[in-house]
C-alpha cells in the first residue's frame, strides 16, 4: 500500500480487514510501497515521512501481528529495485504502455507531468514486487486482475528466456521420482490436467504438492515447478489472484472515500467526532421533510449500513424509510454506535504504538530483515541465470 498517512474505515473494510484474515491462513508480506508514491509524487516526497508510521500503526491496530507476518518499507529491501531494473531488460514497452491504469492515471491526475520513465515502470516495479517473493498468491479486487496478468507475462517470459537447461526432461522426471510413488502419480495427473485442460485449480495443487515436499532441494523444486507448467526451469513462478470481494463504503459525501475530499472517518477517530461527522451527512434529497418518504438506494447512509448493520436493523432502515416512518437522524444513530463499537480496539492498540514509536521501528526493521532474506535468495538464482554471477 502507498503510504497515504491515517487510514480511515474505506482502507479497513477494503483492504485491512481481509489482511488480518489471510495472516492467519499464509505466510504473508505486507509492504509499504514509498518507491510507488514517487512515481506519482516524486516532487512532494517530505509527505511520505510522517505518512509511513501513521499507516504502519494503523495496520497494527487494525490487527497484522508482526508475529503472524512481515511489515516492511519497500525502499529498505533494494533488492526489489535490481529486479525491477532486471526485468526491465525483457519487459516490452508496449506492454507497460497498455496497462488500462497508464493513460487514465495521466488524465486523471492532468495537474501532474507523468510522463516519466518511472511512472511508465510502476506496473514493472509491482511484476518486482511480487516475483521476488515467488509468491503464490496475490490478494486483488477484480479491478486489478490485469496488472496480475501482466505480471504473469513477464515471469513465463523471464523463464522462457532464462530457464533454458541442459537435460531438462531428464532431471525433471528424475525429480518427479523423488517425490515418491504415490505424490509422483498425482504430480503427474496434476501435470496433464493443467497443460492438457488448462486446469487451473491442477496448476495450484500441483504446486502445493512440490511445496509440501521437503527432500526436495531447490534445483529440484523449480524443475518440478517447470516441468508443472511446460517445459523450461521455473525461476520466477506465476503468481495467481486471490480474489478478494471487500466492500467498497463510500464517504461521507457519496463519493469515494478520500483524504483528499475530506469525506473520510479515520481509524484513529474519536467517537465525539464520528458522531459530529454523521449527523450532517447527506441523505436522499427526497427526505426535505420528515414526512417525506426516501429511498435507501439513494442515500450514502444506507451504504455504510449495508456494511455495518444486522439483518433486523437493516429491514428497520428500509421500512422506516420508505415509510417515513423514521427520521434520518434517528437512521443514523446505529450506524454511529456500530462505528464506534468497531474502532474502540483498534483505538485501543493503536495507543500502545504511538506511546512507542521505537517499537514500530522495530517491527518494521524485523519485517526488512525476514524480506531481504527472501529477496537475497530470489536475486542469487536470477543473477545465475542471466548469467551475472562473475567470480
Ligand atoms: Fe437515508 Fe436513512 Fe434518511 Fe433513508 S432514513 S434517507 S436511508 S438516512
Amino acid at each position: 500500500m502507498r503510504p497515504t498517512g491515517r487510514m480511515h474505515i474505506g482502507h479497513y473494510h477494503g483492504a485491512l480487514k481481509n489482511w488480518v484474515r489471510l495472516q492467519q491462513e499464509y505466510e504473508c508480506f505486507f509492504f509499504v510501497a514509498d518507491w510507488h508514491a514517487l512515481t506519482t509524487n516524486y516532487e512532494s516526497p517530505e509527505v511520505m515521512r510522517e505518512s509511513i508510521w501513521d499507516m504502519v500503526i494503523d495496520w497494527l491496530a487494525a490487527g497484522l501481528d508482526p508475529a503472524q507476518c512481515a511489515i516492511f518499507v519497500q525502499s529498505r529491501v533494494p533488492d526489489h529495485a535490481e529486479l525491477t531494473l532486471l526485468l526491465g531488460m525483457i519487459t516490452s514497452v508496449g506492454w507497460l504502455e497498455r496497462v488500462p491504469t497508464y493513460k487514465e492515471q495521466q488524465q486523471n491526475l492532468s495537474d501532474k507531468d507523468l510522463s516519466t520513465f518511472g511512472f511508465l515502470g510502476y506496473p514493472l516495479m509491482q511484476a518486482a514486487d511480487i516475483l521476488i517473493y515467488r509468491a503464490n498468491l496475490v490478494p486483488v479486487g477484480e479491478d486489478q486482475v490485469s496488472h496480475l496478468e501482466l505480471v504473469r507475462e513477464i515471469a513465463r517470459r523471464f523463464n522462457h528466456i532464462y530457464g533454458r537447461e541442459a537435460g531438462f526432461e531428464d532431471k525433471a522426471r528424475a525429480a518427479v521420482r523423488k517425490l515418491g510413488a504415490k505424490r509422483a502419480k498425482l504430480y503427474e495427473q496434476l501435470r496433464t490436467q493443467y497443460q492438457q485442460e488448462g486446469d487451473d485449480d491442477a496448476l495450484v495443487a500441483g504446486r502445493e504438492l512440490i511445496e509440501a515436499a521437503q527432500n526436495l532441494n531447490l534445483g529440484d523444486r523449480e524443475r518440478l515447478f517447470g516441468y508443472l507448467e511446460g517445459s523450461r526451469k521455473v525461476i520466477l513462478p506465476e503468481p495467481q489472484a486471490l480474489l478478494t470481494e471487500s466492500p467498497k463504503l463510500p464517504g461521507l459525501d457519496g463519493r469515494k472515500m478520500s483524504k483528499s475530499y475530506n469525506n473520510s472517518i479515520f481509524l484513529r477517530e474519536d467517537p465525539a467526532s464520528i458522531t459530529a461527522k454523521i449527523r450532517p451527512m447527506q441523505t436522499d434529497p427526497a427526505r426535505v421533510r420528515r414526512t417525506d418518504p426516501g429511498d435507501p438506494e439513494k442515500c450514502p447512509v444506507w451504504s455504510l449500513h449495508k456494511v455495518y448493520s444486522d439483518e433486523p436493523t437493516r429491514d428497520w432502515v428500509v421500512k422506516g424509510c420508505r415509510s417515513a416512518g423514521i427520521g434520518c437522524l434517528e437512521c443514523k444513530q446505529p450506524l454511529i454506535d456500530a462505528i464506534i463499537r468497531e474502532l474502540q480496539p483498534i483505538a485501543e492498540r493503536a495507543q500502545k504504538y504511538l506511546d512507542d514509536p521505537v517499537l514500530v521501528r522495530n517491527i518494521v526493521a524485523d519485517g526488512c530483515d525476514r524480506a531481504r532474506k527472501l529477496t537475497a535468495e530470489t536475486m542469487r538464482d536470477v543473477r545465475e541465470a542471466m548469467g551475472l554471477d562473475y567470480d
